[in-house]
């Protein structure tokens, strides 16, 4: 009799066990399942996918891919420097074939044991796993990408096991992922100038405060450049509007890649653009202001009908930081302002450096 009461309390405890690690893992999934749902960006939605989940559901590799055909995702996070240790965990493909195999029509979780045949490009840093889960995402019934779920041991995912909590785990993670992508996406047109794709004057308005106070608490000189191309408005006239826009476009691309990846570029207004140069003295921002000077002068801009323009541009230059009479954001605008305008009476194609 004893030994019975001893087995049926042992019976008890296992089940207690169990119950209580169910509640545990009910638990710790719904805190999960709070923290995707609260991310408030994309790159904070990939930051509690890539770094949270792997340790939270003991898995040795987590890594999301992502069919991404019109680069939506790396554009969207292109203007933040995602973290290194992200280069083998979110990965990119254009081509929904290189996902799409490992799924049947029903698009369900697919538990098995690790072939590197099949799961090295799901897995590139693989780390001697043993069993995988691939979960497909999807929305709107297509597919968008996979979550790739990667165990040690053997026994973790296989293929008779219930996937009703994976299946669920990934319309949450996919619902978030989609909801990220278009709050990003309208955020991001908020504040960028549809022309030429560069940020407009609403970001740099935002930006240009920020950049401020911080030059201000790191003690480190602020140049700022203000650009303004000369006699647009003759291109409008004797090329036409379009033939303007080509020209403008070009100009853009002229800047954004004679900047340094830290320079924020805005356009500022019609045929007026601003870069923001951090941490630059008047002496650096000089000669760079001076490439883009020359670059524009010596350059070819191709409009529609084959046509070749030359063009010039004006630049004004302002440093915080160095001067008395700079100290604030807007004294820093005004003053690059000021300096555009005697560049033009100068002469144009001509650099002011105020005071
Ligand atoms: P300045 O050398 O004194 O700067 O002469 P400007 O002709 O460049 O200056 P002005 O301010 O007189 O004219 C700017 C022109 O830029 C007028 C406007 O039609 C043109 N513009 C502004 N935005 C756009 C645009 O988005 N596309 C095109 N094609 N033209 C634009
Ligand atoms: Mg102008
Ligand atoms: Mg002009």
């Amino acid at each position: 009799m004893p030994h019975d009461v001893e087995m049926l309390q042992a019976k008890l405890d296992a089940l207690l066990r169990i119950a209580k690690s169910n509640d545990q893992k009910h638990a710790n999934f719904q805190e999960y399942e709070l923290q995707l749902l609260n991310s408030s960006s994309l790159y904070e939605l990939f930051t509690v996918i890539l770094e949270q989940h792997r340790d939270r559901f003991q898995l040795s590799n987590v890594t999301l891919l992502l069919i991404d055909p019109e680069y939506d995702f790396q554009r969207l996070l292109g203007s933040i420097s995602t973290p290194v240790t992200w280069q083998d965990r979110l990965l990119f493909t254009d081509n929904e074939q290189s996902v799409n195999h490992y799924f049947s029509v029903l698009r369900k979780p697919r538990l098995s044991r690790y072939s590197e045949q099949l799961h090295a490009r799901l897995f590139p840093n693989a780390n001697s796993l043993q069993s995988v889960a691939i979960l497909p995402l999807t929305r709107q019934n297509k597919l968008i990408g996979s979550l790739n779920l990667g165990s040690r041991s053997p026994e973790r995912f296989q293929a008779n096991i219930g996937t009703q909590f994976l299946q669920h785990l990934a319309a949450v993670i996919s619902a978030c992922i989609e909801n990220a992508r278009l709050q990003e996406n309208i955020k991001q047109l908020g504040l960028l100038d549809p022309l030429t794709g560069v940020n407009n004057r609403r970001f740099f308005d935002q930006r240009v405060v920020e950049e401020v106070s911080l030059a201000q608490r790191n003690q480190t000189p602020l140049s700022c450049l203000f650009l303004d191309l000369d006699h647009f408005k003759r291109i409008n006239d004797n090329h036409g509007h379009q033939a303007g826009d080509a020209v403008l476009k070009q100009a853009t691309s002229i800047f954004s890649d004679i900047m340094r990846t830290t320079d924020v570029l805005a356009r500022y207004g019609g045929e007026e653009f601003v870069i923001i140069l951090a941490d630059t003295p008047s002496n650096i921002a000089f000669e760079i202001a001076e490439r883009i000077r020359k670059t524009i002068a010596d350059t070819a801009f191709k409009i529609n009908n084959g046509d070749i323009l030359n063009l010039t541009v004006s630049i004004g230059l302002a440093t915080l930081g160095e001067h008395k009479q700079i100290t604030t954001t807007q004294q820093l605008i005004h003053t690059a302002d000021q300096a555009v305008y005697a560049a033009k009476i100068s002469g144009r194609n001509k650099i002011h450096h105020a005071i």
